[in-house]
């Protein structure tokens, strides 16, 4: 039985990734500091192959037996998240990449990093294909989640070519579900609450951005295609169905029936205009797309908020 740790395993891409690896007859150990992921996302899980360690993953990592892969998923993950905890965020990307990366050398685990679209910041090439090296400001807001994460592609990729660790790196692009949380700040969960309040949906800065959004499962068969596949360059996972956020507010609205309407708010800092993944490399080598459709996606991440949403 394949052994598999996973750091941020009580988040929301975490907590799916265990049940994903338990359901394909992996014994799983996930560490989370509980910053941002919460015991409630995984508290279901009653299997004795399944365990908890609560751990800030910037510490030294000990794990007693063999481990056969461990994938790097704690980080601080949403815009007000990062705003918040800038100081962790750059820990993990860059000293928890570290610690895990050592503990994957030390077993001669197989290592997979989440990365990120934001690596390519304010993107000036578009779709953005994994050749592209990005348009980051390195000081501006987001500069300690983007450069975090790309600190960490750049220590995996190190640690590969001197230690010949077998690593992987995906990069995630914006991604919705259940077990994202209510007041994360991003805009799947803002759009739903306040549909599902009534409230109107705050739409920032004129609503032209645009972002391509992956239902979680979809994504999470992704990176397990990429962690079993031989693919050491960088893969984008996510959806490429490309839209406005305006048309994205619309959307809500007409899949919730609800009678909110839309109110502008001003665009954060450095907020990126255009997104979506070039997803090539996934196709030909991971034979890997996106199968559900962002109706039926909104419909179950719905059905969770429902139950958070106090009225
Ligand atoms: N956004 C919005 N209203 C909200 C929250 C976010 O219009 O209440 C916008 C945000 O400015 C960005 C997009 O929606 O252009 C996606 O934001 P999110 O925080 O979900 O993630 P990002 O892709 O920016 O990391």
């Amino acid at each position: 039985m394949p052994r598999t740790v996973v750091t941020g395993g009580a988040g929301f891409l975490g907590s799916h990734l265990c049940e994903a690896l338990l359901a394909q007859g992996h014994e799983v150990i996930a560490l989370d500091d509980l910053s941002t992921g919460a015991i409630e996302n995984i508290h279901h899980i009653r299997d004795e192959r399944f365990l908890f360690i609560k751990q800030d993953v910037t510490n030294f990592l000990y794990i007693e037996g063999p481990v056969d892969y461990v994938l790097h998923f704690a980080s601080p993950a949403s815009p007000i998240d990062y705003l918040e905890r800038p100081i962790p965020t750059l820990k993990v990307g860059s000293l928890g990449t570290h610690k895990a990366l050592g503990l994957a050398l030390t077993k001669r685990a197989r290592f997979l990093l989440a990365s990120t679209s934001e690596v390519y910041g304010d993107p000036l090439v578009h779709p953005q294909t994994e050749e592209y090296w990005g348009n980051v400001n390195p000081i501006g807001p987001r500069g300690v989640y983007d450069e975090a994460k790309r600190f960490a592609e750049a220590i995996t990729m190190a640690y590969h070519r001197f230690h010949g660790l077998e690593t992987r790196i995906v990069r995630i692009f914006n991604t919705y579900g259940p077990r994202m949380r209510l007041n994360d700040g991003r805009v799947v969960p803002n759009f739903i609450k306040q549909a599902l309040l009534g409230e109107p949906l705050t739409v920032f800065g004129d609503g032209s951005q645009t972002r391509s959004f992956c239902y979680v499962s979809d994504l999470i068969d992704g990176i397990l295609k990429l962690l079993f596949s031989d693919l050491t360059e960088p893969c984008n996972i996510g959806n490429p169905a490309e839209m406005t956020i305006q048309q994205f507010a619309e959307a809500i609205i007409k899949f919730s029936s609800t009678k909110s309407d839309i109110v502008y708010r001003p665009l954060p800092e450095d907020d990126p205009k255009q997104r979506k993944p070039d997803i090539t490399r996934a196709r030909q080598r991971l034979h890997w797309e996106p199968k559900v459709k962002l109706e039926d996606g909104i419909a179950s991440t719905m059905e969770y908020f429902r139950t958070k949403v106090k009225p």
